[in-house]
């Protein structure tokens, strides 16, 4: 299978005011990340929350500036780039004017990007309404007269207006009632398989991620520390941090029958990285290179590798 998105060697650094001191301070959200998607596949991203997942999107999708590295997607539709890549974001409230139809909505994107006759623009909006499970009734109505399942599969049909090849979900489910997230992330697989689409989905949720991704990137402190196949990463955890998430979630650590890794501290802050491997101050394996190295990849597999100085 080929790469649509190839991540080389990639910082991303922002500043912000400290809300202690009021001073600004550097965030070094991403560092050093490499990481390919292959064309077809759903490739999750997994971690804690302030691991750098959000600020990773949004670099993919140049809403920030990246510091260094490189970030190519080989898309067939080059000329531009929002219309093969598209984002779902996690609160569809938010990501859709209130004081828009779902008409109006969906059919600016083609307004804006195509020289399409009205009567042609309709025509691909209904279709595209009916792609994600609605239908015509919808296009006089204003956001808030849809639930928030609704709303997310507007902001779906939004993202696929301009037929995009890559779209960037990041925690497309985590603000939906747990009896809507299925829903939706079935919803979100069908149209990959119907459509050839390619995901960078991005969760904090392993079950979610088990069920819907086919790889998986372990992120810990803007680095990616272990790449598999969704089976090698649930069956076969290789790197400490890796084996604590899933230990975390009871459900999975019983499935999987893995040796439980407790997490030692706290996250640590992002303006102040840890020095060699970022994990050894709450790896309960730490061994004295692990402070002053950082490990490279070793490969477990021909699919599955992993950032660790015990293998
Ligand atoms: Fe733990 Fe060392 Fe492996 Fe890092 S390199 S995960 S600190 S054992």
């Amino acid at each position: 299978m080929n790469n649509l998105v190839e991540i080389k060697n990639l910082f991303v650094e922002y500043t912000q005011k400290s809300e202690i001191n009021g001073r600004i301070e550097k965030v070094h959200a991403v560092n050093g990340l490499d990481l390919d998607i292959k064309k077809g596949e759903i490739f999750a991203i997994a971690g804690e929350s302030g691991c750098g997942k959000s600020t990773l999107a949004k670099a993919v999708m140049k809403l920030i500036k990246i510091k260094s590295g490189e970030i190519n997607i080989f898309s067939s539709k080059s000329e531009n780039f929002y219309q093969s890549v598209q984002m779902i974001f996690q609160n569809p409230y938010s990501s859709l004017n209130p004081k828009m139809k779902i008409g109006q909505i969906l059919s600016e994107p083609l307004e804006i990007n195509t020289k399409l006759k009205k009567e042609e623009i309709l025509r691909i909006v209904e279709q595209k309404l009916s792609d994600v499970g609605l239908d015509k009734s919808c296009l006089n109505l204003y956001p808030h007269e849809f639930s928030g399942g609704q709303r997310q599969r507007i902001a779906i049909a939004r993202a696929l207006i301009l037929n995009p090849e890559f779209i960037i979900a990041d925690e497309p489910v985590s603000a939906l009632d747990v009896s809507i997230q299925a829903q939706i992330i079935n919803l979100l697989k069908d149209l990959k398989n119907n459509f050839n689409l390619t995901f960078l989905f991005i969760s904090h949720d392993l079950g979610v991620i088990q069920y819907i991704s086919d790889r998986i990137g372990i992120m810990y402190l803007g680095e990616i520390v272990e790449i598999g196949n969704t089976e090698e990463i649930f069956s076969d955890p290789k790197h400490p941090y890796t084996k604590a998430l899933l230990s975390a979630v009871p459900k999975l650590h019983d499935e999987n029958r893995i040796k439980k890794v407790e997490l030692e501290g706290e996250l640590p802050s992002v303006k102040n990285l840890p020095s060699g491997c970022k994990f050894h101050t709450r790896c309960p394996y730490a061994m004295e290179i692990c402070k002053n190295k950082n490990p490279e990849f070793t490969d477990f597999s021909p699919s599955h590798k992993g950032k660790c100085f015990l293998y």
